[in-house]
């Protein structure tokens, strides 16, 4: 089947057909590195992600491009609330942006320029736009004059009829009903202390939008394939990048934009601002896993909005779980007679998944396509049915589809491993060893497996 994505330009799911067979150029927005990423920023990431690893799955060599946007109002702003250099500053928090990636077990992009390396070739842009009409100077500030771009609001399905001409907007994000002329450059101000660049437009420092038009035409030319981002991207950031880049090249952007939904709390978006948010740290110092939240970020759709709960969360940990303990449990499985039916469970399984990742990333249905084939393939296992041979299919599968999922944890115990301990410490707490009881307990919750004492016995739990 065809691979499909809904195009945020046309508003349509459209056939994707890369501009060099076999190869994909992808520019993804990255972070401002003000503070610690929340977890509503990292859905933006992780649906880049699994485009980026389904992408990878389907055979394309994929080169992706993501920014790290090291000036703009807020990092300058906290920079000198601190009384530290930008630099110093925005290090701290590039730092803490790739533990964070790390621990969310999402795959590197082939580079990450910073906004602050790329002065020049802003400038160079800047000066294209005044020179084909587009830009103009203002107190030394430089602005793009949208009545002059004609396919200004295309992205947005903006309503340009009541613009007010000349109006202009310094600040680098907006809303829509403040559409106008926006700084390409800012002229410098006291406000801007020790950061600004002496250059041939003057001394100051460049608006946000400039960055992504400069660094992902240096780095994928000035046509390339795929364009993402947070939905609150769409307009003004990625408006404005496409009338600056276009505006500049004369040629087309970018042919696919696609656009993820908020992750919200109680209806509204997670947000700094609004201080409904929480950090990746915030989530694993309550002892969820990394790998958990990766679950629960990607197992909806990048297009619906995604409410954050806690049961939400443990609801993911849980199905992490069962996916694991799959793995684990046919990794310690010593085989039966075939009867030959868990290759055709195989290909099912493996078909539904890219069918419905083909699908305009439908994750549900791929997940929905492995949860089934999970219970199938217990059930052969439970009657026998399934050899040695077999079985290494079956892991052979599901690590094919874990090059796009990533959920497999390293350390993996086993259930069998697990209630083999449990049975030695009932042993001892019968025998009133209690030393050796606690010891096995306190093993057990090393490897992160925590017991309850229950009227029905001894149960036990997975640290989520
Ligand atoms: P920022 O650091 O604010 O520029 O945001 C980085 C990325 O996270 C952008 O792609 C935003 O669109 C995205 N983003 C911010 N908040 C959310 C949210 N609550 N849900 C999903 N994506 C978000
Ligand atoms: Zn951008």
């Amino acid at each position: 089947m065809a691979l499909m994505f809904r195009n945020t330009l046309t508003n349509k799911k459209e056939e994707f057909i890369p501009i060099e067979p076999g190869k994909v150029g992808l520019y993804t927005c990255g972070p401002t590195v003000y503070n610690f990423a929340h977890v509503g920023n990292f859905r933006a990431y992780m649906f880049e992600d699994l485009l980026r690893r389904f992408l990878k799955f389907k055979g394309f060599d994929v080169t992706q491009i993501m920014n790290l946007t090291d000036i703009d109002d807020k990092t300058i702003r906290d920079s000198q609330a601190e009384g530290i250099t930008l630099k110093e500053f925005t290090a701290r928090y590039i730092k803490a942006f790739f533990e964070d990636l790390d621990t969310l077990g999402i795959e590197r992009a082939e580079e990450y320029p910073a906004a602050t390396d790329h002065i020049p070739e802003m400038v160079e842009i800047i000066k294209k736009l005044v020179a084909n009409g587009l830009a103009y100077e203002s107190d030394g500030s430089y602005y793009f004059r949208i009545s002059a771009f004609k396919d200004y609001g295309k992205l947005a399905n903006l309503d340009m009829s009541g613009l007010k001409a000349g109006a202009r907007v310094a600040s680098d994000e907006y809303e829509k009903d403040s559409v106008s002329d926006f700084a390409l450059w800012k002229a410098w101000s006291e406000e801007d202390g020790d950061v600004f660049w002496e250059t041939e437009i003057g001394k100051g420092r460049p608006g946000w939008h400039i960055e992504c038009s400069a660094m992902s035409t240096k780095l994928l030319g000035n046509h390339f394939d795929i364009h993402t981002g947070g939905i609150d991207n769409m307009f003004p950031h990625h408006e404005n990048e496409i009338a600056q880049t276009e505006g500049a090249t004369g040629e087309k952007f970018v042919n696919y934009w696609m656009h993820c939904e908020y992750l919200i709390v109680e209806g509204r978006k997670m947000s700094k601002s609004m201080g409904n948010y929480y950090t990746l740290r915030d989530l694993t110092d309550k002892g969820y896993s990394g790998k958990a939240v990766r679950y629960l970020l990607l197992a909806s759709h990048y297009r619906a909005q995604l409410n954050f709960t806690f049961d939400g969360l443990s609801a993911a940990s849980s199905s992490l779980e069962r996916y694991n303990d799959f793995v684990n449990n046919l990794e310690a499985y010593g085989g039966g007679e075939s009867d030959g039916s868990s290759k055709s469970a195989i290909d099912k399984m493996l078909t539904g998944f890219e069918a419905a990742l083909d699908d305009d990333l439908n994750i549900s249905g791929a997940l929905g396509a492995i949860f089934d084939f999970i219970r199938e393939i217990n059930s052969l296992r439970d009657e026998g049915k399934l050899s040695i041979e077999d079985r290494d299919s079956v892991l052979e599968a599901m690590a094919r589809v874990d090059t796009v999922l990533n959920f497999r944890s390293e350390k993996g115990v086993l259930d069998s491993d697990i209630e083999e301990m449990i049975v030695k410490r009932n042993e001892a707490r019968k025998a009133r060893d209690f030393a050796l009881s606690d010891k096995i307990r306190d093993d057990l919750i090393e490897m992160g497996i925590f017991l309850e004492d229950t009227p029905d016995g001894v149960r036990w739990k997975r640290k989520v």
